[in-house]
């Protein structure tokens, strides 16, 4: 089942790649055929196997010798890897449909924002609403809703307080959306470790960039995949990350 989990988590990687390419550009994600974005010829089903036809191309189209991203290949693997895990972890049960949902969510998500700065809301409103409907399906809606406004306002009010002490844009709607939705699918409860998690990694990885890149302008980075990673980190280790913090404060419950 996990190695089935693995291959249908590719085949949907490769859909998930078209929607990362399309999506930003107001783009359908099912009309025309996969086709190369350079000269337009389209991609044959062998030329269109996750991974393995990447690997056989040498990363090139067919036809017209263009490079093709990475990303498409990483993309798939990182899919695979997710789905398999998570079906290794919940076997067949509703926790993994859950699970799979949000996790594919959150990868595309990443990958747009990577590449087009956007959270385009015909993902997150719907992973909100999908989000919504998991937690009132497993009986804790009320934590779900909560999250949904919580996540949402209070990266808002930290939005507004940056741009009165700054006066900067440090984070876009997209970043409230994406959190709204890790708040609906994992309830309230996920949103002290998820924001704190994600701020300190993006200080610190921004840091290391700027010193890296080590340029005079201010350079933009994106929040969203920050705030995707801690949601999967938090989705799949709460307990343990509870269990931590508790022993850390020196809790006893
Ligand atoms: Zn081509």
């Amino acid at each position: 089942m996990v190695l089935l989990a693995v291959i249908v988590g590719m085949i949907f990687g490769s859909f998930a790649n078209v929607c990362v390419h399309r999506i930003p550009q107001r783009e359908s994600i099912a009309f025309p055929g996969s086709h190369c974005p350079k000269c337009n010829h389209g991609i044959a089903f062998y030329d269109n196997i996750p991974l393995i036809s990447w690997l056989f191309l040498g990363g090139r189209c067919r036809h017209c010798q263009a490079t093709i991203t990475w990303r498409y290949p990483l993309l798939e693997v990182l899919m695979g890897v997710s789905w398999g895990l998570l079906a290794w972890h919940y076997g067949p049960t509703f926790m993994f449909a859950e699970a799979v949902c949000l996790f594919s969510l959150l990868w595309i998500l990443t990958f747009i924002d990577l590449e087009t700065f956007l959270l385009p809301n015909v993902l997150t409103f719907p992973g909100i609403a999908l989000g919504l409907a998991f937690s009132w399906w497993f009986g804790d809606w009320q934590d779900a809703l909560i999250g949904a406004i919580a996540g949402y306002a209070v990266l808002w009010t930290v939005a507004r307080l940056f741009l009165k002490i700054t006066g900067q844009e440090g984070m876009g709607y997209g970043d409230f959306k994406l959190l709204a939705m890790l708040g609906a699918f994992m309830g309230w409860q996920a949103l002290p470790f998820v924001i704190f998690a994600s701020s300190v990694a993006g200080a610190l990885i921004g840091a290391v960039m700027l010193k890296l890149c080590n340029r005079g302008f201010r350079t933009e980075i994106p929040f969203g995949p920050y705030l995707a990673v801690a949601g999967m980190c938090w989705y799949v280790w709460h307990e343990q990350i509870l269990g931590w913090y508790l022993d850390i404060s020196g809790i006893n419950l």
